[in-house]
């Protein structure tokens, strides 16, 4: 891996105005990843004026839409080649286990990729009803510079949830990565130059939130802002971007309940319920952190999901055989560690974990952890521990379960286990939530629109419907009569 990054503006790897430069470390071991110049707002003026001029002269959003698709393809395929590659870059980047990253994060990338490639000859108005002396009809068109912020959890899929889209469209962008994963961008960004992707169409300005994302998503340039992470920088975004009244689309946090009734097969839930909370080590933003299981089936489902627990395993990242890597830095440790300490004293009670990894090696590692006990008011079952900490709840019925799981700010994703087609159909109809999955959890697809309600965020990133985003909708009437309307 190279040990040195700059920022890409306008088709070029330049360093920061102020020379400024900070450091990106492995957190499965502490060692330095690379050093990588640091964006302030001097150089996201620049890269938004680079995006903006290269919007205006036309050569991306006035390119056919079929070559642009074409191109688009091209990079996915490129993005397959190197593969292996950027998969391990993600790994090292942010301690995600290799085969999620190599298996699952890229793949999917890729799939996004293609699926946006393949529409961008599908953007599409409407022909509208109108007197036989007139026509009326829409165009949608590309909604111009885009400024695009990334959290660190999946950085190059989250990163591609924005820029396909956006690509496709016909859009420029400026994207800033997270400060704690800046390299898998930079990376994935010279696959997007190599299969000629004119210069500034493209830019990317890693740097810190306050200063490079706030430059960012208040910029009077930017023409929309996309933004995923979480719920209070989402308000900041919203703010900012308010003071130029440019549209914002927001996919944050959540506290999403999955849902274990008597009728389940246990054995699925128990896995549902293990990938819903541990991948990604738990920092996922649509992780099933608050589990309701029937007390009926408690025994049964809590045995189970206990054993699975404690056979996790949790070490280097690298190493194909680990299912759970680090936590991302210190300070997210060190969140859950308090999040830990809040449920106990709360009253909730450790059945597994609740403490450092240490035999994982020498980085953030967290062991995957049980509370039992929880109420939906303690503070475990209302915040965002983003961490390997599950929150088990018990309750009786539908009702009972129904006002718990929707008794939260958040509302992005949700499971329902059960047998019985109708429960899971009343459930789907009740819970307030972006996504359900019934006898699942955790499905995505590039088709498939994600995205949360309540205080989850509002827009949604993938399939055709995230298209809007990057669109604008522009009315045309024509009068065909002699002497004008
Ligand atoms: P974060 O909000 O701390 O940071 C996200 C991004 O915002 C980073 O690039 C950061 O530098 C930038 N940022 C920080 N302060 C800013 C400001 N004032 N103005 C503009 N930008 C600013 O989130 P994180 O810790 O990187 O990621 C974890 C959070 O992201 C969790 O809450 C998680 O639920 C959420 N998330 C949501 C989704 C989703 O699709 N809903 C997906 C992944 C993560």
């Amino acid at each position: 891996m190279e040990k040195e990054y700059k920022l890409f503006i306008g088709g070029k790897w330049v360093d920061s105005v102020s020379g400024q430069t900070f450091q990106s470390f492995n957190p499965a071991t502490g060692e330095l990843n690379a050093t990588v110049a640091e964006a302030g707002e001097e150089d996201v003026d620049l890269a938004v004026h680079s995006a903006r001029k290269a919007f205006e002269s036309g050569e991306w959003a006035k390119m056919s839409p079929t070559d642009r698709g074409k191109l688009l393809y091209k990079a996915a395929q490129k993005i397959n080649d190197k593969l292996e590659f950027l998969a391990e870059i993600e790994s090292k980047d942010n301690g995600l286990p290799i085969n999620e990253t190599k298996l699952v994060a890229l793949p999917a990338s890729i799939n996004v990729l293609e699926f946006y490639a393949g529409l961008a000859n599908k953007v599409q108005g409407a022909t509208l009803a109108s007197p036989n002396n007139r026509f009326n009809f829409t165009l949608k068109e590309p909604i111009g510079v885009v400024g695009a912020i990334i959290p660190w959890n999946y950085p190059i899929m989250i990163t591609m949830w924005k820029l396909a889209p956006a690509l496709a469209a016909g859009n420029t962008i400026v994207i800033k990565p997270a400060e704690l994963t800046p390299i898998s961008t930079l990376e994935l960004i010279k696959v997007f130059q190599e299969v000629g992707i004119p210069d500034g169409v493209i830019n990317v300005v890693p740097g810190h939130g306050s200063t490079a994302g706030n430059a960012l998503s208040n910029h009077p340039g930017v023409d929309k802002v996309a933004f995923t992470g979480s719920t209070v920088t989402g308000q900041l975004v919203m703010q900012s971007a308010s003071k130029n009244l440019k549209p914002v689309s927001l996919e944050l946090g959540g506290k999403s309940p999955n849902i274990i009734f008597e009728d389940a097969n246990i054995e699925a839930a128990v896995n549902g319920a293990l990938s819903g909370i541990y991948m990604g080590q738990g920092q996922v933003c649509a992780a099933g952190s608050r589990l309701f299981v029937q007390e009926s089936a408690y025994d049964k489902f809590m045995d189970l999901f206990l054993r699975k627990s404690e056979s996790i395993r949790v070490g280097n990242p690298l190493d194909s055989s680990t299912q759970m890597g680090p936590q991302v830095s210190e300070e997210q440790l060190k969140r859950v560690e308090h999040y830990v300490a809040v449920g106990l004293d709360e009253g909730a009670s450790i059945l597994t974990g609740g403490k450092r990894h240490e035999d994982a090696g020498s980085g953030f590692f967290y062991t995957p952890t049980i509370f039992e006990n929880v109420t939906n008011e303690m503070t475990i079952a209302r915040e965002e521990i983003f961490g390997p900490v599950a929150s088990v709840i018990r309750f009786k019925d539908e009702e009972d379960v129904l006002e718990k799981a929707n008794n939260s700010i958040y509302g992005l994703s949700s499971g329902v286990w059960t047998s019985d087609i109708k429960r899971a159909l009343r459930m789907v109809r009740g819970l307030q939530a972006g996504t359900v999955h019934v006898n699942s959890y955790g499905g995505l697809d590039s088709n498939t629109p994600f995205g949360g309600v309540k205080q989850s965020g509002f827009g949604r990133d993938l399939g055709i419907e995230a298209l809007d985003m990057y669109t604008v909708t522009k009315n045309v009437w024509v009068d065909l009569s002699e002497e004008g309307a």
